[in-house]
């Protein structure tokens, strides 16, 4: 089982503020994983005190793509967190790689790669803007998470599904127009960059989530 918590997103819930970019935690029973860290870093810290969340307790942290909004709270993580492991597309600038590896331990990502014990890696996806998102395995299916999904619905869940059948998806579905690729799915958690969140919840108004600060989901 996967609890995932949402962190930082550009809508939040009474209790949170809402900001530009996405961050989210996972957790199992034996790894604590944070993906993306949002822009603004002390907010990211606050939100997760609020969530009662320890920054130390983090392990790994998996950055999507080279965006502000998905990387700009990363010297306040490594700051409360040093020596964590950072799995980054290997396409990332060389200089942000090498500050990186000054206060962390840097893994740079190419293809696909189990992270974790049912975390895989799709490995370093598109053309304009690398990328990277997460295929959560429950063994019983699985469950894909992305930052903006600028390489395309396509190329994720065509990666993805080689491990298996495809439950659900959530995080930032940015401009995709390939709705027919959700079809199928038992859970459309949209959020941060989604362009078409109000069609996507029309069409599949039994499976949409909003996504939010303070979500949590527990996938299995
Ligand atoms: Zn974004
Ligand atoms: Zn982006």
């Amino acid at each position: 089982m996967f609890r995932l918590t949402v962190i930082y997103d550009n809508r939040a819930n009474q209790d949170f503020t809402a900001s530009w970019g996405f961050a989210a935690l996972i957790e199992t029973n034996r790894e604590t994983l944070l993906f993306d860290t949002g822009w603004d870093g002390p907010l990211l810290l606050r939100h997760m005190k609020k969530l009662n969340i320890d920054p130390t307790r983090i392990r790994k942290l998996v950055l999507s793509h080279q965006h502000w909004d998905h990387i700009g709270g990363l010297p306040e993580i490594l700051q409360a967190n040093p020596g964590l492991e950072v799995y980054v597309p290997a396409s990332f600038s060389e200089n942000l790689k090498r500050e990186i590896e000054k206060r962390a331990i840097l893994i740079e990502i190419r293809e696909p790669v189990e992270i974790s014990q049912g975390i895989r890696s799709t490995g370093e996806l598109g053309d304009r803007v690398k990328e990277q998102a997460l295929i959560l395995d429950t063994g019983n299916g699985s469950y894909v998470l992305t930052g903006c999904a600028h390489p395309g619905l396509a190329a994720i869940l065509d990666t993805a599904s080689h491990y298996g059948k495809v439950k659900g998806i959530l995080g930032g579905l940015h401009d995709n127009e390939e709705f027919e690729r959700l079809g199928g799915m038992e859970l459309i958690a949209a959020g941060h960059c989604t362009a078409h969140r109000e069609k996507i919840k029309e069409i599949f108004p039994a499976k949409f989530v909003e996504i939010e600060v303070g979500l949590r989901v527990d996938l299995e």
